[in-house]
């Protein structure tokens, strides 16, 4: 069994390849962490563009990681799927 984590999306269990995960930095910002290997607080978006869309627009990292994410990391997000999707 490969490990599965939850989009905070779509609130979907998906393989862990299908997701990216973001991070709570020492510093208390958020971060993508493309490795999944970080320590810190974790949470997983998945690769759909509307799961993109609504996290971005209801911030639901921020929600998810009780920290402030900004819309930097969801541009980060963006970035990551156009290049890896
Ligand atoms: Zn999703």
């Amino acid at each position: 069994m490969t490990p599965q984590r939850m989009c905070v999306a779509c609130r979907q269990m998906k393989d862990k390849r299908e997701l990216v995960r973001c991070r709570v930095t020492p510093e208390k910002t958020v971060e993508l962490d493309p490795t999944g290997k970080k320590s810190g607080r974790g949470a997983y978006i998945c690769s759909s563009p509307e799961c993109r869309k609504k996290a971005r627009k209801c911030d639901l990292l921020s929600k998810a990681l009780g920290v402030s994410a900004g819309a930097g990391t969801y541009d980060a997000i963006d970035a990551f799927w156009e290049n890896n999707g």
